[in-house]
């Protein structure tokens, strides 16, 4: 029914209308898509045939009660449908919107695996939650009993913000450092608005504040304020800075004008989003528009600048990465829209050098293809000689992944330990590192990950941090 009404509307007259008649079309456009979204909701809710063995509810990584959600909102009870959602997931319209359902929940959907098409889990949990907030069901999360404790988090992503929430429930005092002048984290500044509008991250914050959460932004930790300061202030610390140091390229003309990191980028279009002055962007530096664009990596991360630069009205955007379409490390799911949109992905090819005066003209392009495979059991990629072409470009967005910043020399905390890859080392279950009563999570302890992980990271350091302040030893040391 809210289906055949929506039709109708986008087919009536699309005539300019005047100012009255337009404001009553948006809000006769909300109330119709309001009707839609909840009938889609409960008609793919019903689709779950409540298999009993709940191989969606095992691959997601908080274990969500997704069979009963999905029973409750099939059967219009979304009011318990969020109460049991919101109970193992601290930010479900979040993952909802951005988890990749496809290597997750929903890839391992039993109908799904019987060739069905899977139940859509993530748009269903986004559902139910963009619901709640509608009806003002979320409410902040303030504790019925304050502690004295104190406990100091820096880094405010999901990893930090989750283990922020749980621990401001039980009624600890928690103060979050971050060097960014907005908290969120990469869902902020990295992650763009058309995959997560940043008002569903902002009114998050705002109910961590609401809820008694103090943030202290613009705050690098090791530059203006130490480590060991904020040790001494606080009963135990959490960090959870994430990873942040890009990799580089190399080769012949890689320091010319208009070849730049994908995190500058993204971060640049993030901020015009909010309003932000970005000198870059109007300059035209970290600005896509009019541009022939190429972007370099096979990640998530090269997939949103693809998608953004499209977005921004690039003439051309081109996407290369040295192994085939099944080899690639990001989601097949962004691989199709970025297809979609219209980006050439140009696989089996890596660049050995740009060209231009000041600025990159173009980028020499080397041809590969896959040999044997490596001990990871993926072939690697082995250079065609001699097929070498140059590709025209304008912008050269680097989207190579990130690698964790050397943080025991930058906070000279050398007792602080880390593993070969930089990352912190800490014990898995109970996320404590070498230091007593400092705890890590989320990226800067998995290496890049997802945001569901660091979501469940910081449910469960916090836990452990609970525990920690429990012990006669550290009510003693107050
Ligand atoms: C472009 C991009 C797109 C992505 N898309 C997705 C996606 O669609 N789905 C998904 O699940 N995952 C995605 N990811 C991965 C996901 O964003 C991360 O796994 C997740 O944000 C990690 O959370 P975190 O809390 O560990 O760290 P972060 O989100 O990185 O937050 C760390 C915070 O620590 C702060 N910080 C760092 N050092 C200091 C310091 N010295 N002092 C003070 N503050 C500091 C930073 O400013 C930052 O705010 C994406 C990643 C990128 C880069
Ligand atoms: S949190 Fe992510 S993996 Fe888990 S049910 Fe939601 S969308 Fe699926």
């Amino acid at each position: 029914m809210a289906t055949q009404r929506m039709l109708q509307f986008v087919t009536t007259s699309k005539q300019m209308p005047s100012k009255r008649a337009a404001d009553e079309r948006r809000e006769d456009f909300a109330e119709i898509y309001r009707e839609f979204a909840a009938e889609k909701a409960a008609e793919q809710a019903s689709r779950c045939s409540q298999c009993g063995v709940p191989y969606c509810q095992t691959h997601c990584p908080l274990h969500n009660n997704i069979p009963d959600w999905l029973m409750l909102t099939a059967t219009g009870r979304l009011q318990e449908a969020y109460e049991l959602s919101q109970a193992t997931n601290t930010f479900p319209e979040i993952c909802g919107r951005i988890c990749p359902q496809d290597r997750l929940c929903e890839g391992n959907c039993v109908i799904e695996q019987s060739g069905h098409g899977t139940v859509t889990i993530g748009a269903v949990e986004k559902y139910i939650t963009d619901t709640a907030w509608e009806k003002g069901w979320v409410q902040p999360g303030k504790p019925m009993v304050e502690r004295d404790q104190s406990v100091a988090i820096i880094g405010a992503g999901p990893g930090g913000l989750a283990a922020a929430d749980a621990l401001r429930r039980a009624g600890v005092q928690v103060t979050v450092y971050d060097r960014y002048d907005r908290a969120g984290g990469l869902l902020t500044y990295g992650i763009p608005g058309f995959k997560l509008e940043k008002p569903v991250v902002m009114r998050r914050i705002e109910q961590l504040e609401a809820a008694g959460v103090q943030f202290v932004l613009n705050c690098t930790v090791g530059q203006d304020i130490s480590f060991d300061a904020i040790r001494g202030k606080h009963d135990a610390v959490l960090i959870a800075t994430g990873v942040y140091k890009s990799r580089d390229l190399e080769g012949p003309g890689a320091e010319l004008g208009g070849i730049v990191k994908a995190l500058d980028y993204l971060t640049a279009s993030n901020r015009k989003s909010f309003g932000d002055e970005v000198p870059n962007f109007d300059s035209g530096l970290l600005n896509a528009e009019g541009k022939r664009v190429v972007v370099i990596g096979g990640g998530d991360t090269a997939m949103d600048c693809v998608r953004t630069a499209v977005r921004q009205g690039a003439s051309s955007v081109k996407l290369l990465y040295r192994r085939d379409r099944d080899n690639m490390p990001g989601s097949q799911r962004e691989v199709q829209n970025a297809e979609e949109e219209g980006v050439d992905f140009v696989w089996l090819t890596a660049p050995a050098g740009f060209e231009g005066e000041d600025s990159v003209s173009g980028v020499v392009v080397q041809k590969m293809r896959l040999g044997t495979p490596d001990a990871s059991g993926r072939r690697s990629p082995e250079l065609i000689e001699g097929a070498d072409y140059l590709e025209p470009a304008d912008l050269v967005i680097k989207a190579l992944g990130f690698e964790p910043e050397a943080l025991p020399t930058l906070w000279g905390v050398p007792e602080l330990t880390v593993t070969r890859w930089g990352t912190i080392r800490c014990d898995h279950a109970t996320h404590a590192t070498s230091l007593p009563g400092v705890y890590a999570v989320g990226d800067i302890v998995r290496g890049a990950s997802l945001v569901v992980w660091a979501i469940r990271d910081g449910r469960e350091a916090a836990e452990s941090i609970l525990s920690y302040l429990a012990q006669p030893a550290a009510v003693a040391a107050e």
